[in-house]
């Protein structure tokens, strides 16, 4: 176990690192962060940030020497840095989970190898390839193997035409290409699991699931628990803890999924991390993915999953940012609304730059209190 006082480092200094900062500091512990930027959200709550390439395996190292544990925010981290943290100090979640999820192409291949549902999907390396894939898949969704998130490094492809542009578009480099779904709601599961000790395999704890709403590919509110029936919730426990076992998971798993029209249940990606669809965590349950972080990676007992209340929380990209400061005070005013910003110095459209919370009766009365708090910000 280590024992608060510690020091966890965390590889990727954003609002995820921030906030698992935080709880990291809530529960007594110090907190180093990597980061190619020095004033990064989470150099607020760091002692030390190394200023470095998420591939620069000397900071890595570096990171590591002076850390008890060490884990991520971000899964675009290089092998060798990977491997430089894991000589020095437990890296949790581990590099061979972070390697299969980090590459799009890797991570789909690996869920349909071990069985888990995934919709009809291609890879392509040549314009044949992204011609052929339209052919074979009809309406699809073009996205690079590497680097892309929030909707970014994906193209929408109605024709055989479009697909060899699609690819161009994308910088002719390795594309994993999905058939376009027919998608009734989006959720998502998050997964906790302690290091393994001698005998006792570690159990998964599971948080409620969360219901999801995104425009153009980007998160725009969540809503916890998501109202979905108990066989749905029942089949994506299953499907969500079976990942993270066959994953080896210390630490956090989430699940992005797709309830379809006609009642499947697909993975969609998975994020070996704290996921901004469980923010309301923070609200609505006994432990928040951000403590519950902490507590896996520090081998702690994991905290209860409980849902208290539900609560939702939406998205503040930096589009409310074009005409100056929005007008936070009046989005305060309603009932049960927080504000959470990441300390982001320039806000850009489509730049997550914080999010709203909200707790209320039900999931629909949370999610009406951030959404009309969201639109106070801009009257
Ligand atoms: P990101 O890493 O940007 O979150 P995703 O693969 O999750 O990338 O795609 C972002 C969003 O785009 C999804 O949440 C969903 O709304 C939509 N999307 C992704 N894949 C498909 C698909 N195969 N069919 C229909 N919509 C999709
Ligand atoms: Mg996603």
């Amino acid at each position: 176990m280590i024992e608060p006082g510690a020091t966890i480092g965390i590889l990727g200094g954003g609002q995820l690192g921030r906030m698992t900062g935080f709880a990291a500091r809530s529960l007594g512990y110090d907190v180093h962060v990597l980061d190619p930027d020095p004033n990064c959200p989470a150099s607020a709550i760091a002692s030390r940030v190394v200023a470095a390439r998420f591939d620069d395996a000397d900071a890595a190292a570096s990171l590591a020497e002076r850390c008890a544990v060490v884990t991520l925010e971000i899964e675009q981290i290089g092998a060798a840095a990977m491997r430089a943290v894991a000589d020095r100090a437990p890296l949790r979640p581990g590099a061979d989970a972070v390697y299969i999820i980090q590459d799009r192409i890797r991570q789909k291949q690996w869920l349909h190898h071990k069985g888990f549902p995934v919709g009809p999907f291609r890879t392509v390396s040549t314009r044949e390839d992204a011609t052929a894939a339209f052919t074979s898949l009809g309406r699809c969704i073009f996205k690079s193997a590497h680097g892309g998130y929030d909707g970014r490094g994906q193209v929408r492809v109605d024709s055989a035409n479009g697909a060899a542009a699609a690819w161009e578009a994308l910088g002719a480099v390795p594309c994993l290409v999905e058939q376009f779904l027919d998608i009734e709601v989006e959720i998502s599961m998050q997964v906790a699991r302690r290091p393994a000790v001698p005998v006792t395999a570690p159990r998964p704890v599971i948080f409620p699931p969360a219901l999801n709403f995104h425009t153009a590919g980007i998160l725009d509110w969540s809503v916890l628990p998501a109202a979905v029936s108990s066989d749905v919730v029942r089949h994506a426990e299953t499907v969500a803890s079976g990942i993270a076992e066959g994953l080896g998971i210390e630490g956090l798993l989430a699940v992005e999924l797709f309830v379809l029209r006609d009642g499947r249940l697909l993975v969609n990606e998975l994020a070996p991390r704290p996921h901004n669809t469980f923010h309301a965590t923070e609200r609505s349950c006994a432990t928040s993915q951000f403590e519950q972080l902490v507590r896996a990676v520090c081998g702690l007992p994991l905290g209860s999953p409980e849902l208290l209340r539900p609560a939702a929380i939406a998205n503040l990209l930096g589009d409310l940012w074009t005409d100056g400061t929005p007008d936070f005070a009046a989005a305060m005013e309603v009932p049960s609304v927080r504000l959470h910003l990441y300390g982001k110095a320039t806000a850009r459209p489509g730049r997550k730059m914080g999010h709203l919370s909200a707790v209320g009766a039900t999931g629909d009365e949370a999610l009406e209190r951030v959404l009309s708090g969201r639109r106070a910000l801009r009257p």
